[in-house]
Formats: structure tokens, C-alpha cells, sequence
């Protein structure tokens, strides 16, 4: 993950070059694309915007501008510090991934999950700069529905990669990489919370994969929407540079009458995809090495019985999902004691 903070701190300083619009004209095959950007956003951001129009992934994509060289090959500069006009164009050269298994596995792993102090989290998801991509990712992008919000439901909004699938082990079969439980889990759920699942790779490997598990296609449940890596957002921090995240706030803004920080949870591996909406989000216990640990991993079975206990409070984000385990113990005694 690349990361710059030099260029977060040059930024932090809200100058009106960083919150200007452009409008980029990007040449792939042949074609001419038009993409909309904004100062603050990073190299990394204006390849997902690319990727949105041409389907080719940002790892994929070589960007040639003339006389920038190799620095839009840095996906943490910030578009203003580079001297962009909108009437060059810019070319970009990739390919559509068609063979998004071996995609997978020469993706760098990461394995930080670097903690961010309880002020810089509430800074970043402060900073008006932060607000602002927020507010600009609402505009641009729609959600599409696999099933309609269901009246009076929680949501429940679940990444992928090692919360529902180890997804860096090899076998013959996905289905002995997916996490023990999910389908009884989700199942069990289902009853209080609508589902969307929000992964940071594309859209073609969230469908292939929820497929392959058959998520999309048990009875017992539906998924209300998938989400993928064009739904984030690049957070600038002082400490930390730049990194990408998952913001609520993009369902919220979507869905007002079904969904808002009151009734959603979000669970992932990775606790930086919360900062944008710290109160909403549950750390899970990675799932790694399947092969190992397919018989003695419960989290799914334990997670179940949180959901199903807080699902009668009106706002979950007074809760502390650090100390989700204590609270089903508690409800467990309370429970017996009555
Ligand atoms: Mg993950």
C-alpha cells in the first residue's frame, strides 16, 4: 500500500488548487474516456475512475502524460501537485483482467493493519478534506440492488478477503477456502439485518467468488448489493499518508430511509476500512490457512449469536464493538439469572 506523507501534510494546508475539479480526457484502444477528478484525489483514486469507465484494473493501468514521466506511476501523489491541464490527454495502456484468479494471487498480501490512535481517527473522518471525497463519491456513484431494502431491517455489511474466504490459500474446490459457518450465518442474520457484502478488489471477483460460495443463489437468504473497490475512498492522515477505505456514509446517502450510523455493522479484517465511521465497525479475527483452521474456527457461530443479541437496540453505535465477546457473555449470565 503505498502511502506518502509529505504529500498528506502539503494537502492538509486546504488550498483551492486541491479542490479543483478536472476533467480529464484518458485515450485507451483507441477510444477517448472522460474522467472527473478533483486536486485532493490521489493517482490511485484517478485510476479508479479510469477503471470505472474501461473495466481495466488500477494495478493494470500504465498512465502516459506528456512530460510527467514516471510519477503518475506513484498512486499516492495527490492529482494538484502535478502540473495536469485538461487539455492534454493522458494515455493509458492495460488490459482487461479476464483471468482474475491468477489476479488474486500475485496481489501483494496485506498484512498491516496499522492502528490508527482514537484522535487520528477522529480527525480523519473530520478532516473536511475527507468530507468533501465523501460528498463527491455519493454524487458519481449509484448502487445497484440485487434485492430491495427490506422494511425495519439493520444492515450488516461484509468485506470479503479473509472475513468470509481465505482468499490467499490454494485448493481444488473455493468452497474449502470459505469461512465455517457462512451459509448458517448468514442465514441466521438474514431475520434482523439486510446483507451487502463490500470487498476491495472488483466487481468481477466479488461475483465470481460470492458464486462460487453460493451466496448469491441460497435460499435461505438474499444480498441486498455488492459493493467493490470503486465505492471507496482515499483518506488523507497525518500519520499515515494516504490509504483507502469503505465510508458508510455512500449507503447512507443512498438508502435514508432504510440504513444510517443508528443501524449498521460493518465487519472486516482490516480496521482502517472504519475510519471514516469508527462507530460502526467490528474488527474480525482474519481467517488464514483454511486448510488448518477449517475445523476449529467459530467466529461465525459467535458473531451470530452478537447480531441476533443487539439487533433489538435502537442504536448499535453506542455500542463498543471492541468488546462484542464480553457482551454475548453478559447476555448469556443476564440471561440465566433471570
Ligand atoms: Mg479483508
Amino acid at each position: 500500500m503505498a502511502s506518502s506523507s509529505a504529500a498528506a501534510a502539503a494537502c492538509s494546508s486546504s488550498s483551492s488548487l486541491s479542490e479543483e475539479e478536472l476533467t480529464l480526457t484518458v485515450k485507451w484502444s483507441g477510444k477517448e474516456y472522460t474522467v472527473r477528478v478533483c486536486g485532493d484525489d490521489s493517482v490511485g483514486e484517478l485510476k479508479r475512475r479510469i477503471c470505472e469507465v474501461t473495466n481495466v484494473l488500477p494495478k493494470r493501468q500504465k498512465l502516459l502524460y506528456p512530460k510527467l514521466g514516471p510519477k503518475l506511476a506513484d498512486d499516492s501523489i495527490l492529482l494538484y501537485q502535478l502540473p495536469l491541464k485538461s487539455s492534454l490527454k493522458m494515455t493509458m495502456i492495460g488490459t482487461v483482467e479476464d483471468d482474475i484468479i491468477v489476479d488474486q494471487v500475485d496481489a501483494p498480501e496485506i498484512v498491516d493493519d496499522f492502528e490508527l490512535g482514537q484522535d487520528e481517527v477522529v480527525d480523519i473522518k473530520d478532516k473536511e478534506v475527507n468530507k468533501q471525497k465523501l460528498r463527491r463519491r455519493i454524487n458519481q456513484f449509484k448502487i445497484e440492488l440485487l434485492n430491495p431494502c427490506r422494511e425495519g431491517k439493520k444492515l450488516l455489511v461484509l468485506d470479503i478477503d479473509y472475513t468470509l474466504f481465505d482468499h490467499r490459500s490454494t485448493a481444488e474446490n473455493p468452497l474449502q477456502l470459505m469461512r465455517p459457518y457462512l451459509h448458517e450465518f448468514l442465514s441466521a442474520v438474514y431475520a434482523e439485518y439486510d446483507i451487502m457484502i463490500w470487498s476491495a478488489t472488483s466487481m468481477k471477483w466479488v461475483e465470481l467468488k460470492m458464486g462460487q460460495l453460493g451466496v448469491l443463489s441460497n435460499p435461505n437468504y438474499k444480498i441486498t448489493a455488492l459493493l467493490d473497490h470503486i465505492a471507496m475512498i482515499t483518506v488523507q492522515s497525518d500519520s499515515r499518508g494516504i490509504f483507502d477505505c469503505k465510508p458508510l456514509g455512500l449507503i447512507w446517502a443512498q438508502f435514508p430511509e432504510f440504513y444510517n450510523s443508528r443501524n449498521t455493522i460493518m465487519f472486516d479484517d482490516l480496521r482502517r476500512n472504519f475510519v471514516m465511521n469508527p462507530q460502526n465497525g467490528l474488527t474480525i479475527r482474519p481467517f488464514r490457512k483454511a486448510h488448518t483452521n477449517r475445523d476449529s474456527d467459530q467466529e461465525l457461530v459467535n458473531l451470530t449469536q452478537y447480531l441476533l443479541a443487539i439487533a433489538e437496540l435502537s442504536d448499535l453505535s453506542l455500542l463498543n464493538h471492541k468488546n462484542w465477546e464480553s457482551y454475548t457473555e453478559d447476555t448469556a449470565k443476564r440471561r440465566r439469572h433471570n
